[in-house]
């Protein structure tokens, strides 16, 4: 294993996963509520994937789905008090586990100190320690004084948190409400949680996945909104949680195992679609080698790549080494001037290889059928 693995620990967690599947218990320990995911979910869910915008199963914007980051600015802009910019401020990820795991491993250097507050969900320790950073427990204390009946009853001893910030912390984490003792951290902890991060200069990562599970004697109080914190804060929500769906990966191995028996049979969706696939390839090759550029023919994948080289002084551009590599100058000229999305190849080398991969453009020939109308005006205009 890499080096940064090091100290690992087998996870308890996963083991008593293999073992409830051994032996199948009344699962009364794991996040599986027996309500279902809403309908209008679902709904929207079999929508997306079998309605007619056939793009919204296929890759979109990598840091979250414009409808999605809109959505979710429409609502946090609300509740943070402050106008989220959709496009800046806000990251979808693969759960809040991937938040957490983005979070930590952008702002932790090895060497920086993490307070984690006890009990802690355990992937808190395990990305801190995979940065490279430096787990730093603060325990809830239980008052002491009754005996405990509520989860209110766990507080935040401000000594203790004090005596943990130093000049090497770089962040706190905070999960409220907790799991999974189910403490909603009061405003008077939080405020002083906050005062210590601006006087250190100190990130907050609210782990606020079960932030609609709140109930009617408790507030949710955001970090964000308190004074001074929103430059300070990351607030996480899981769409898993908020929506009953956290098993939605599901589906996959289901239409694996109907994969499975109908392997190297004609009904195979894999053999069928490699063979529609490969006539597609070589239109694709055809449109190219009609418009003037030398397309390599692929033996996998469904990528083209074209060496547009001896278009030449046919493409109306104006080639200016300041503007970059030629081929993500000719990549734009035909977004701009044709209307097509193709990626240059060059960004597939460093810095000082790029000129390997200058003269080529990549195209994508799962999309033939449109590619074929927009060869022919790209031939007009090259013509
Ligand atoms: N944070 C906490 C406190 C959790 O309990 C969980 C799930 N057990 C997560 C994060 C991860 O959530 P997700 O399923 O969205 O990755």
């Amino acid at each position: 294993a890499a080096g940064r693995l090091r100290g690992a620990q087998e996870s308890v967690r996963e083991e008593l996963m293999q073992l409830a599947l051994e032996v199948n218990p009344v699962n009364l320990s794991a996040e599986t509520p027996d309500f279902v995911a809403p309908e209008f979910i679902t709904k929207a869910l079999s929508e997306a994937v079998t309605g007619p915008n056939i793009l919204l199963n296929q890759y979109t914007r990598g840091y979250g789905h414009p409808r999605l980051v809109n959505a979710l600015s429409k609502l946090y802009s609300k509740l943070l008090g402050h106008e989220l910019d959709p496009f800046k401020e806000i990251l979808v990820t693969v759960g809040a586990y991937g938040a957490l795991h983005c979070a930590i491993m952008a702002l932790i250097n090895p060497g920086d100190e993490v307070i984690i507050i006890e009990p802690f969900f355990e992937c808190y320790v395990h990305i801190t320690k995979m940065a490279g950073g430096i787990p730093v427990f603060v325990p809830l204390l239980k008052n002491k004084t009754k005996d405990s009946i509520s989860s209110a009853d766990w507080v935040l001893d401000p000594k203790e948190v004090a005596s943990k910030f130093t000049n090497k912390t770089k962040m706190i984490i905070i999960n409220t409400p907790h799991y999974p003792l189910g403490k909603v951290f009061t405003c008077s902890e939080l405020d002083m949680v906050a005062e210590f991060c601006k006087k250190h200069n100190v990130i907050c990562v609210m782990d606020e996945t079960y932030e609609w599970l709140v109930f009617k004697s408790s507030e949710h109080i955001r970090m964000a909104t308190l004074p001074g914190m929103w430059e300070l804060t990351i607030t996480i929500g899981s769409a898993g949680k908020t929506f009953n769906l956290t098993g939605w990966k599901e589906a996959i191995g289901i239409g694996l195992e109907i994969e499975i028996e109908r392997k190297e049979t004609p009904d195979s969706y894999l053999q069928d679609r490699v063979e529609r696939l490969e006539l597609k390839r070589d239109c694709m090759a055809k449109c190219l080698s009609s418009v003037g550029m030398t397309p390599v023919i692929p033996e996998g994948g469904y990528f083209i790549v074209a060496d547009f080289s001896k278009l030449g002084a046919k493409i109306s551009l104006n080639l200016d080494e300041e503007q970059g590599a030629k081929d993500y100058q000719f990549a734009k000229w035909l977004y701009r001037n044709e209307k097509l999305q193709v990626f240059p190849f060059s960004i597939f080398y460093c810095v000082e290889h790029k000129h390997l991969g200058e003269d080529f453009v990549c195209f994508c020939f799962v999309k033939y059928e449109k590619a074929e109308q927009v060869f022919s005006e790209l031939k007009k205009s090259l013509n």
